[in-house]
Formats: structure tokens, C-alpha cells, sequence
């Protein structure tokens, strides 16, 4: 029998509350008290000060099912939606932490036990990861756990060393894979096929254990911590025999959802998926109060919302449609997160307008986009084109990217960044594109966020 994804979300945090992790809810995609940072991105965020040791909480473990996206920042898997079986801009991160509580041993044990003894997954399909120089992890994965060693996969990259930032907590990282089978393009971390979808990274376990020094030294922490992950998505489509993310229950439903809605039979249509990947990353971030505009977190929310749009134009969809996805988002999501059935209005709302205004555009700046691609030589978008689809027609320049990409090309962007410039230096105004949001809904603001400078180095925001 396959298991929902929200038994299996209730099943992880029942879990570790059995062993005495407190069960903490998700917090906020906006983050709180942390500029530097676009979106949450992982569970440990909400955590930090308990891990730099600066906020003592009432306890040392704790558990959390946390809503994260990635789309812009340092982590940024929008260009990877509709290209991988793995990637969404939003998804779930199922974590428990250990705030100098238990460490190494113990962190290892508990994955391998939720995986193969809670979960039933077989033992074989599993490999991992290890920092190169990590022998106690080896030591503890192949005499403790029993894993043969060439299940054990030492990796010198920082994709195995996590860090927080330049000096503070870091260590290594310990990763767990599941290998969907053979007839499946991919090889294992390291080869020189990782990047295929065969094996899936579905589980990463941070040993916080040194603290870096300004000089680069690394002092043992007097008392290592835990941070985990696990995509909830990816060990749903596992449990659920399938292999993408994108067939599991939630999505399975999703994806009929917006076919009906744009009219499309085709269930399989990678359009279809980035719409339901992007109503989840949209929904959730003006849930969470961003609006859209034309900077920082806004302006990453506006671009979602116009890829999604254009994906729906793609597949022949000529009226407003976006919206009509978020009551299927709320049946599914509403229970964990009753926020998002308390916001749906002004969700439905934000998103009507949002793509009413870009409709008007839309079609004209894709006729001119579509001829122009029929007749180009070479490989490259013109950089100018990119920008009159910008200024003009209001397309981001990823979503032009985006477009280009299905035919194989690119898209010239030291050309746009030129044509940019040139046309700031003329001091016209900066975009037709802004919609007074205060006369659709009251949203309150985030008064205490005055970080979209420093935030709009890291969004690659134009
Ligand atoms: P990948 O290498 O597959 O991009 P990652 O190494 O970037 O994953 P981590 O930063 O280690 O991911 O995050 C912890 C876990 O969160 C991952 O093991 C994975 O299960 C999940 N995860 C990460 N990014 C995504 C995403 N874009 N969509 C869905 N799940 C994700
Ligand atoms: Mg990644
Ligand atoms: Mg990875
Ligand atoms: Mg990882």
C-alpha cells in the first residue's frame, strides 16, 4: 500500500516527537530577522541563533515540516522545474535538529531507521555520501548501519561541507540517495552522470561540528549540533512507486486540476507541471505577505507568476486561468497549513490582477518573440529583443530564457544587461508594469524588512 504525502509528513514529525524532538510549525517564507536571506530555503533557518548559540530555547530537539522555496538567492531551482524529476520552486523540508543534544551517531541512526524500519524502504536501493575526510562517518555507516563500503561515497566538494557563511558553525554533510533503477539516465554522487535523475538526493544530514575562524582556522565546537532535510516530495514519489516528484498525489491532482482549467488532454505536458510546481511557490509567498513588484522578493514572485501565465498561454489557454488553481491548492494543502485556506481570497485576488495585467501584453510580446525566433541566425536572442520584451511587454527576462530554452537557444544577457543600462542612462521611466495593489486587497506590509538593496544583488533582480 502507497502512503499520502500527508501521512508521511504526519509520520515524520510523530517520529521524532517520539523521541523527544519538539514539533515546531514552519515558519514564514519571508524570513524574520535575516536580510541576507531571499526566501527560507531550508528548515534550519527559522533555528540559526539556536545553533550560533545565541537563543536558548526550552529545548534541545526539535522537529519541523517547513515550507521552502527556492527561486532566486543562492539557491535557485526555478530554471530547473520542468527539467528535472526533482526540483520545484516550493516544496517541503522535513527536518529534525539536535541544539547540542545528540550528534553524529546518533543523526545517522535515526534516518536509517525512519527510511528502512517506519517507512519500509528496502536497504538496497540506498547509498550515501560522506565528506572525504569524515572517517567517523564511514565508520559509523559501514560497522554501525551495516552499509557496504561502495555504498559509502566519499565526496571532496563543498556539496558535502556546509557552512553558514564565511567563519561561524560548519561541518561536514552526510547524504542519502535512492536509486530509482537502472532504466533511468543517471549515475551515483561523483560520476560524471550525478546530474540525471536516477539517483535522487533525498535525505541531507549536517554535522555542525567546527567553528571557522576569520583566519580560516576550525575550532571544534564545544558542542556539535544536527540540521536535517528531507524533500517531502522526494520521499512521497518513492513511497508512492513512482519516479518524479511530479507524479505523486498532490501533484497528480494539481496537474488535473490546471488541464481542465486550460483545456489541455495531454496530463504529461511539462507546461502542466511548471504551473503546479509555480501556483504552490506563488500562493505560498503572497500567503506569506509578498506582493508582487518590480524588486526584490516581489518582483521573484511577479516573474513566477508570468512564467506560469506564459506556460498556460503555451498551451492554448486564452482566458485568465492562474487563479482558478488555488482552491485544489488549498484542498490539498489547507489542512497543514491553515494559513493558506485563511488567505485563499486574497491569494485568488492578487493573482487575478496580476495576470489580467500581463495578459494585455502577453500575446502581442509573444507574436513578436515567436516571429523573431523563426528568423533568427544563430543560437542567441538578440539582447535588444530581450529588452524590448522587457520594457515593452513586460516579460522577465527569464521567462524570454525560458521560451528560448524549449527551442534549444539562449538568450543574449550581457546584451539585455547592455540594452539595460543604455536605457537608464536615458532616464526613461523604469516600467509600465506597476499595479496599485492597494486598491485590490489590504495586505499588511513587513514593516521591519528594509533589506531589498542587499537583497537584490543575490535575487539577480533587474
Ligand atoms: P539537489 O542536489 O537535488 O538540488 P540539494 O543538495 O540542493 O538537492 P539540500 O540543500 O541538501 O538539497 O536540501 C535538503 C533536501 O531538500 C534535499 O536532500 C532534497 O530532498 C530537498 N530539496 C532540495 N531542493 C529541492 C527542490 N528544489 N525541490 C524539492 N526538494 C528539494
Ligand atoms: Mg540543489
Ligand atoms: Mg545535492
Ligand atoms: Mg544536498
Amino acid at each position: 500500500m502507497t502512503r499520502s504525502t500527508a501521512d508521511i509528513r504526519r509520520a515524520f514529525i510523530e517520529y521524532f516527537n517520539k523521541h523527544g524532538h519538539q514539533a515546531v510549525p514552519s515558519s514564514s517564507l519571508v524570513p524574520h530577522d535575516d536580510p541576507t536571506l531571499l526566501f527560507t530555503n531550508a528548515g534550519m533557518n527559522q533555528f540559526k541563533d539556536c545553533f550560533l548559540g545565541a537563543e536558548k530555547r526550552s529545548y534541545t530537539r526539535a522537529v519541523s515540516s517547513q515550507r521552502c522555496v527556492r527561486a532566486g538567492g543562492k539557491h535557485n531551482d526555478l530554471e530547473n522545474v520542468g527539467y528535472t524529476a526533482r526540483h520545484h520552486t516550493f516544496f517541503e523540508m522535513l527536518g529534525n535538529f539536535s541544539f547540542g543534544d545528540y550528534f553524529k551517531e546518533q543523526a545517522i541512526n535515526f534516518a536509517w531507521n525512519f527510511l528502512t524500519k517506519e517507512l519500509g524502504l528496502s536497504e538496497e536501493k540506498l547509498l550515501v555520501t560522506i565528506y572525504h575526510e569524515d572517517d567517523e562517518a564511514f565508520d559509523i555507516w559501514h560497522q554501525k548501519v551495516g552499509l557496504p563500503a561502495d555504498k559509502i561515497i566519499r565526496i571532496a566538494t563543498s556539496d558535502n561541507f556546509w557552512s553558514m557563511g564565511d567563519t561561524g558553525p560548519c561541518g561536514p554533510c552526510s547524504e542519502i540517495f535512492y536509486d530509482h533503477g537502472a532504466h533511468i539516465w543517471g549515475g551515483p554522487p561523483g560520476s560524471p552522470e550525478e546530474d540525471g535523475d536516477r539517483f535522487i538526493e533525498i535525505w541531507n544530514l549536517v554535522f555542525m561540528q567546527f567553528n571557522r575562524q576569520a583566519d580560516g582556522t576550525m575550532e571544534d565546537l564545544p558542542k556539535p549540533s544536527i540540521d536535517t532535510g528531507m524533500g517531502l516530495e522526494r520521499i512521497s514519489a518513492i513511497l508512492q512507486n513512482v519516479h518524479s516528484n511530479y507524479e505523486i498525489d498532490l501533484f497528480e491532482r494539481l496537474i488535473k486540476a490546471a488541464a481542465q482549467i486550460v483545456g489541455s488532454d495531454d496530463l504529461n505536458n511539462k507546461s502542466l507541471r511548471v504551473i503546479a510546481d509555480h501556483i504552490r511557490s506563488c500562493s505560498f509567498l503572497i500567503c506569506d505577505g509578498v506582493m508582487p513588484s518590480n524588486e526584490g522578493r516581489g518582483y521573484v514572485l511577479r516573474r513566477i507568476i508570468r512564467r506560469a501565465v506564459r506556460h498556460g498561454y503555451q498551451l492554448g489557454c486564452s482566458q485568465v486561468f492562474f487563479y482558478q488553481l488555488v482552491s485544489q491548492l488549498v484542498a490539498e494543502m489547507g489542512e497543514a497549513y491553515p494559513e493558506l485556506s485563511e488567505q485563499q481570497a486574497v491569494i485568488e485576488k492578487v493573482l487575478k490582477v496580476e495576470e489580467e495585467q500581463f495578459a494585455n501584453t502577453l500575446d502581442r510580446g509573444m507574436s513578436i518573440l515567436n516571429q523573431a525566433l523563426e528568423t533568427l541566425e544563430g543560437k542567441q536572442v538578440p539582447g535588444d529583443l530581450a529588452f524590448k520584451l522587457y520594457d515593452t511587454y513586460g516579460f522577465p527576462v527569464d521567462l524570454t530564457n525560458d521560451v528560448a530554452r524549449e527551442k534549444g537557444l539562449t538568450v543574449d544577457e550581457d546584451g539585455f544587461e547592455k540594452a539595460m543600462q543604455k536605457q537608464k542612462e536615458m532616464a526613461q521611466s523604469a516600467s509600465k508594469f506597476g499595479a496599485d495593489y492597494a486598491n485590490v486587497v489590504k495586505v499588511e506590509q513587513d514593516t521591519a524588512f528594509s533589506g531589498y538593496d542587499a537583497l537584490s544583488a543575490s535575487a539577480q533582480v533587474i
